[in-house]
């Protein structure tokens, strides 16, 4: 399989393009991880999308994703993947449009009009694994550390193909020694792990820092690919990165697992 980071800013960089795909090149399916709105510049290809929280950055395409997904009868329904309270915390968000936009398009005048018409939903959480029917093999995994994105639900997550961990991804989670050793798992173990590093100081309340990052011991450092760099920040953090055998997520365009 192949990773493919399409870009790597945060919301506060014009165009953003926070997006990760996972081509499963064998079973010919997609995972998307984030959805900012150039997903919809791959619609047709991602099977399933995994977020980690409903900032701009990490969703402000999700809706019109699943709007031509649904309406476009070319295009295959979706599997939508996110922790429990990080898609409790979505479907707030997007359920007016929802409901205008159903009514518009349905002779159906009532019933419940739910996120998952457009999609097939998996709430994660920490005490079960969640399996993706619509990427057979795929299986997701939420570390049983809790994280916080300020007053919102970020989450961090594992993911598997075949029983065999792939990938470890945190968005926008808090520098956390416990998380970080959940997402790594042992020395010896050989997937990467991408990581935001979305500020350059710790004590942040939204994101980890490269100054926390750097301090991690060298086994996890070489593993460690860092991404959703603040364009203003972008050279002084490739500085550190360069310097302490880390890699940028541009570096994983190309990545091939082993
Ligand atoms: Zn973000």
């Amino acid at each position: 399989m192949r990773f493919k980071i399409l870009g790597h800013n945060d919301m506060f960089t014009y165009g953003s393009e926070n997006l990760t795909l996972i081509e499963f090149d064998e079973i010919g399916k997609t995972l998307a991880i984030e959805a900012p709105y150039h997903i919809n510049k791959h619609i047709e290809n991602i099977d399933a999308v995994l977020f980690t929280h409903i900032d701009t950055d990490h969703v402000g395409g999700l809706e019109t994703f699943l709007f031509r997904k649904y309406f476009d009868p070319n295009l295959t329904r979706p599997a939508l993947i996110a922790k429990d309270s990080a898609m409790y915390e979505f479907t707030k968000t997007v359920e007016l449009t929802m409901l205008r936009e159903r009514s518009c398009h349905s002779s159906q005048t009532h019933g419940v009009i739910a996120l998952d018409t457009y999609a097939d939903c998996y709430e994660t959480c920490w005490w079960k694994d969640t399996k993706v029917k619509e990427i057979p093999g795929l299986t997701i995994r939420q570390p049983r550390k809790q994280n916080e994105h300020g007053a919102m639900t970020t989450s961090a997550f594992l993911v598997e193909f075949n029983g065999e961990t792939i990938l470890g991804y945190s968005g926008d989670t808090v520098f956390d020694t416990m998380l970080i050793e959940e997402l790594f798992g042992m020395e010896g173990l050989t997937y990467p792990v991408i990581h935001e590093a979305g500020t350059v100081y710790p004590d942040h309340v939204c994101h980890t820092s490269i100054l926390e990052l750097v301090g991690l011991p060298k086994w996890m450092r070489d593993r460690l690919y860092i991404n959703h760099i603040p364009k203003m920040f972008e050279e002084w953090i490739n500085m550190w990165i360069n310097n302490c055998d880390m890699h940028h997520v541009k570096e994983l365009e190309y990545y091939e697992h082993q």
